[in-house]
């Protein structure tokens, strides 16, 4: 069976027993989770979140100037007021670099992708500061949204705050 197919199979018995059907469009919980899409990290385990709770916004490492349209979406028309960034250890984003990525698409599609920053980093701290910074300095983020940024360790489930 294709994993397409395993997704539609779980989705059957996901619908059989599905109650919340009635829910608001905005955030109950009013946070946007900006997360890597690693596959080891789900925010919505690691964090307690249900359906309805929050915008959960990934990309590769949980970068801040590759979320900020959905994020401006999320505070300006859906009234979320608490942004969360999450990122991890043992992050892909910290074994390449942007040459390394423009020259294997070169060699591997013959397509040129210089002009995609693709965001990665060398130092997981930093890289939250970065973001936070990056979104405190906005000037479509308004002062008044909280931003907390944080390191899951994929080794112990735990998340530690990165002030
Ligand atoms: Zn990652």
């Amino acid at each position: 069976m294709s994993v397409v197919d395993e997704f539609l199979q779980a989705n059957e018995k996901y619908a059989a027993h599905f109650q919340k059907g009635d829910l608001p469009l905005p955030p109950g919980r009013k946070v946007a989770v900006l997360a890597c899409m690693d596959a080891r990290l789900d925010p919505a385990r690691v964090l307690g979140l249900e359906e309805g709770d929050a915008h959960v916004i990934r990309n590769a490492g949980g970068r801040a100037a590759d979320a900020l349209r959905s994020l401006v979406i999320s505070e300006q028309l859906l009234g979320t007021n608490t942004i969360v960034i999450i990122h991890h250890t043992d992050c892909g984003m910290l074994t390449f670099t942007n040459a390394d990525i423009h020259s294997k698409v070169k060699s591997e599609l013959g397509a040129d992708a210089d002009h995609i920053a693709f965001l990665p980093f060398s130092d997981l701290e930093q890289s939250v500061r970065d973001d936070t910074a990056f979104l405190r300095s906005s000037p479509l983020i308004p002062q008044s949204i909280t931003i907390r940024g944080f390191i899951y360790d994929v080794k112990t489930g735990k998340l530690q705050e990165v002030n």
